[in-house]
């Protein structure tokens, strides 16, 4: 692997709605202070969701671009939440970024892969992972906190069949929520995502797996067990500069067992953080992560501080 050979693993697309591109986001979601802050980042504006729209894909290509060590991003979209029957409900879907507005973004830009989003709940879940695969998509990704679904059900056994079958990786998150509205916490628990593992399904648990609760770590153990149970199982470092998930970063730091197993990523537009070089006694890790044009650059650079060196990438699992 060379230096500038680095994927990031999970990136999100966020949209506003337009006529066509079939984008929701609620307007408490809007209005609240998560999502008044990017769009205050991203020089986005509700009254030109168009040109706001084009001006967040831009950005994140144009801070790739300026990376030293990361040439890929895998661009993700968020499914809403689903009812029973089957059918999006849109009273309880408070964002989603639909595979349209992925493939869109991907389109003509080789350093974009797609990474679209499909709730197991929908009714026509099995046929959107054939259209998704056909479209060339890189791996699915799910978020089962603020979509609504417990990923052990029995009746998703299916769907995990198609995911082995069409080897579309699985992009998970794991742990609590803050960022978008959260139905229920417990939808994070790794041990939900046993289910898939034990289809074959390639699995990438999100933010190393931890729990985001700061100094309430319960996850990481229950991950590393499964780890050494599931070859299929990796997680992803995305996030983890966050005060919610740090402490996680550096029990990871510990494993080296595990490296091979743990794949770049940011969770961009999330911002990273250069502090946890601080802590790993490197000032000028700190200095050089901090006056990092990119923030790729400088996750990759905060990883490398506290000890974990990324074996694989992204692209060796497909
Ligand atoms: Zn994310």
């Amino acid at each position: 692997m060379n230096q500038r050979a680095l994927t990031d693993v999970h990136a999100h697309l966020a949209a506003l709605p337009t006529l066509e591109n079939g984008c929701r986001v609620s307007r408490k979601l809007l209005k609240g202070p998560f999502g008044r802050a990017i769009m205050r980042m991203q020089g986005m504006d509700p009254a030109d969701p168009e040109g706001s729209n084009q001006r967040y894909v831009e950005n994140l290509e144009i801070e790739l671009k300026c990376s030293a060590e990361v040439s890929r991003a895998v661009v993700l979209g968020m499914d809403g939440v689903y009812g029973s029957d089957g059918l999006l409900d849109d009273g309880r879907t408070e964002f989603l970024v639909s595979n349209d507005a992925v493939f869109a973004a991907c389109r003509g830009r080789d350093c974009f892969l797609p990474g679209p989003s499909v709730n197991p709940m929908r009714r026509d879940a099995l046929d959107e992972l054939e259209r998704c695969k056909a479209l060339g998509a890189a791996l699915i990704k799910t978020l089962p906190n603020s979509m609504g679904f417990n990923p052990c059900l029995p009746g998703f056994k299916p769907f995990y069949q198609a995911l082995s079958r069409l080897k579309l990786p699985l992009l998970s998150h794991v742990g609590y929520e803050f960022a978008v509205i959260a139905g229920e916490q417990m939808f994070g628990n790794p041990e939900l995502l046993i289910p898939a593992l034990d289809e074959g399904v390639t699995v990438i648990a999100a933010h190393g797996g931890s729990s985001g609760l700061f100094v309430l770590e319960r996850n990481l153990p229950v991950l590393l067990g499964m780890m050494a149970r599931y070859p299929n199982l990796y997680a992803d470092v995305s996030a983890m500069t966050l005060p919610n998930r740090v402490r996680a970063l550096f029990q990871l730091a510990r494993h080296p067992e595990v490296f091979d197993r743990l794949l770049f990523g940011t969770d961009y537009p999330i911002p990273v953080f250069a502090y946890p070089c601080l802590a790993a006694f490197s000032l000028s890790g700190y200095r050089a992560a901090r006056s990092a044009p990119s923030r790729f650059d400088r996750q990759a650079r905060v990883i490398r501080e506290v000890g974990i060196t990324l074996t694989r990438d992204f692209l060796d699992l497909t």
